[in-house]
């Protein structure tokens, strides 16, 4: 397969993602929207444009690149190892989403990080187009940091491919903004990331934000300490104190918020 092939698999699974999950979202919305989402979904889009031309798609073909390149020349853990192709890509699925929470945590914790993640925070309702709402300053080292991942585990392509589009999926999922019976929440967030338990993780109260920080398995949040259940969905105000004033939230003032002063 192409790189080509690669990135249009890709776009395809962002854009219809997208709007399956919109069209859920207008059919039968979670509860009403604080601001515009058409305001909102302006600026979400307008980062989301920018971060999956210019660097999505390149750091694709590099992460696909490093891929053949370690399965060519026989580099690290699995290829240590002698196990099969299909369990090869359930351990690239699982060690890959594992890379990613840890990611999440220190964008959480280390300041300099925090300053480009909080751009995605500051989004005062969260739906679909949250998952596009992310600084290029982020998108960027996130990407190296999934690469060195397929490094040193060794990752094959389709390995690689398979992870990309189940994260893709999960990470549109998890910040879908439809309403959902409780039963499948109560039953999906056993092993998996559902809306509700990432709703938490956008919430204002910073006791509630440094939780739940998975995207595609619950089980890192449940096996370190930090997954947090039982709060009740309908009292969470999701953004960031301090940045609460939606005029204050165009596209411009997003692309310059990690250079202006910090923010818990
Ligand atoms: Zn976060």
């Amino acid at each position: 397969m192409s790189e080509t092939y690669y990135n249009m698999i890709k776009i395809g699974m962002i854009s219809g993602g997208v709007v399956l999950f919109l069209i859920l979202e207008l059919i039968v919305p979670y509860r009403e929207n604080s601001v515009s989402k058409f305001r909102r979904w302006l600026n979400n889009l307008g980062l989301g444009i920018v971060n999956i031309t210019i660097i999505q798609l390149g750091f694709l073909t590099l992460m696909i690149s490093t891929s053949v390149y370690v399965s060519d020349k026989q580099i690290g853990l699995f290829n240590l190892m002698q196990i099969p192709d299909w369990l090869k890509i359930i351990d690239t699925i699982i060690l890959m989403d594992l890379a990613m929470y840890f990611w999440h945590i220190m964008t959480h914790r280390v300041p300099l990080l925090w300053r480009f993640h909080r751009v995605h925070h500051t989004d005062l309702d969260m739906d679909v187009s949250t998952t596009l709402r992310y600084h290029i300053g982020e998108v960027i080292p996130q990407f190296i940091v999934l690469t060195g991942t397929i490094y040193f585990i060794g990752a094959d392509p389709v390995g690689v491919l398979t992870f990309e589009c189940i994260f893709i999926l999960s990470n549109l999922f998890r910040h879908s903004r439809f309403k959902l019976p409780n039963w499948f929440d109560n039953i999906f967030w056993i092993l998996f990331v559902p809306p509700a338990m990432h709703r938490i993780h956008h919430s204002v109260d910073l006791e509630e934000r440094n939780t739940n920080f998975g995207t595609i398995f619950s089980i890192w949040d449940r096996l370190f300490g930090t997954l947090l259940t039982g709060i009740n969905q309908n009292q969470i105000w999701t953004g960031v104190d301090g940045h609460i004033q939606e005029k204050k939230l165009e596209i411009y003032h997003l692309i310059w918020m990690p250079f202006t002063p910090a923010v818990k």
